[in-house]
């Protein structure tokens, strides 16, 4: 479910608000009459969850404790929208949901605490958000010419590349399906809410039939992990590594600044523009720090030993994921643990076993690496911290650089 904020910005001279997900961790999904009563303990006054309704598909029940017993309120569907009773009506069921915390309005009491659903939150798909915000962009607006040039395969469809409005865009479709629309537009709304010269910009969404399309600012240059490895040694100077470090770096610290976890940072999520500036994308993973990964296919060889294990990701696992990246930058896009099977590297990583540093790394460089890679999560540093490192460590390269060319 999303509802709108009231930032708005101004962007190729429309007006945008953000449109924010809003997570609904007391919605159970399809589960019996039974199951709602088992879970709604200890039976304490206003207890509650929603769950889709059994007997009439389509419509929901909210479930409240009261007086040690259980209400199953029937929610319907009305005209697109949600009532219980025919007086008051929602647009969707977190609106339903805050009404009645705030009063009872004819239930047998106000909603107060609420049963989480364990193992991944809902969200519900909602259109018309993006469209209210200003982010839709119609199909006829993209000319995909006659080409058609797929850019990249993503995790749930094809990315091609596009003219929209006298400029080249990334256009990322999905092809129908309710499920992965659900991650794919939680995706969409995040970005909506980012702006930064490092991360890949949201221009805008296109809702067609049962296709959905994210359109991205065009990078030229393709993946970080690509560039790396078709140009190498030769045509990588370390001015580019130190370069992409900084760019991710800058990226990754905004991110940091709006609490915003990304999960799956690595070379391959790096896009770099014509400019050959790095810019970070792929926010499919990012979400609120709540937000639990389920059955997810985890980078293992990126992602911290804490999250790996406990699902426990934050600023500082993705501080383990940009030593990663660190690494491949100076290995020239190698697979991280070369040599290490993948069903061995967890064991010698929880041992504390750190990959050596890439030939020619320098040593500034390397000490980053092992400190993104202490199996302490407190003790790796922040985003914030680390830019300045860089950006220092680039400052001393620039003044020897004049050096060597002024002699
Ligand atoms: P997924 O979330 O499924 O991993 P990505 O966003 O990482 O999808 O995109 C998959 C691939 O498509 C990228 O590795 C890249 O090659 C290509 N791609 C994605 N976005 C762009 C873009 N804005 N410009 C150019 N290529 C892109
Ligand atoms: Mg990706």
């Amino acid at each position: 479910m999303f509802c709108l904020d009231n930032v708005c910005e101004t962007h190729n001279n429309f007006k945008r608000a953000e449109v924010k997900l809003n997570a609904m961790p007391w919605f159970h999904g399809k589960i019996r009459r039974e199951e709602a009563e088992c879970l709604l303990q200890p039976r304490e006054d206003g207890l509650f969850l929603v769950r889709e309704s059994t007997n009439f598909p389509g419509d929901y029940t909210l479930c409240v404790c009261y007086k040690n017993k259980v209400e199953h309120y029937r929610v319907i569907y009305k005209d697109n929208k949600l009532t219980i009773d025919e007086e008051e009506f929602f647009e969707n069921l977190s609106q339903l949901v805050e009404h009645y915390q705030k009063d009872a309005d004819g239930l047998c009491t106000r909603l107060r605490d609420s049963v989480p659903k364990r193992g991944g939150l809902e969200f519900s798909v909602d259109s018309k958000a993006f469209e209210k915000a200003g982010w839709v962009i119609p199909l006829a607006d993209l000319d995909f010419g006659d080409c058609r040039e797929v850019l990249g395969k993503g995790e749930f469809g094809d990315v091609r590349l596009a003219w929209y409005r006298g400029q080249k865009v990334a256009v990322k479709i999905l092809i129908d399906s309710s499920k992965a629309a659900q991650s794919f537009l939680a995706e969409a709304s995040l970005m909506t809410s980012l702006r930064h010269k490092n991360l890949v910009q949201l221009m805008g969404v296109v809702f067609d039939g049962g296709t959905i399309c994210l359109v991205t600012e065009y990078m030229a240059k393709g993946s970080l992990v690509d560039y790396l490895r078709s140009r190498g040694r030769l045509h990588v100077t370390p001015r580019d590594q130190i370069n992409f470090a900084i760019d991710t770096c800058a990226g990754m610290a905004y991110l940091e600044s709006k609490h915003v976890v990304h999960r799956d940072l690595a070379a391959r999520n790096v896009l770099i523009s014509e400019e050959c500036v790095a810019k970070v994308c792929d926010f499919g993973l990012a979400r609120e720090e709540s937000f639990n990964l389920e059955g997810g296919k985890f980078p293992i060889k990126w992602t911290a030993p804490e999250a790996l294990k406990y699902h426990r990701f934050s600023n500082k696992s993705d501080m383990w994921s940009f030593g990663i990246l660190l690494w491949e930058i100076y290995s020239f896009g190698r697979v991280p643990y070369p040599r290490i099977p993948l069903v061995d590297v967890v064991k010698h990583v929880e041992k504390g076993y750190k990959m050596e540093a890439p030939d020619g790394c320098p040593s500034e460089i390397y000490e980053i690496m092992r400190q993104a890679w202490d199996l302490d999560p407190e003790a790796r540093p922040s985003f914030a911290v680390v830019l300045k490192k860089l950006e220092s460590f680039l400052k001393k390269f620039q003044a020897s650089a004049n050096f060597h060319t002024s002699v």
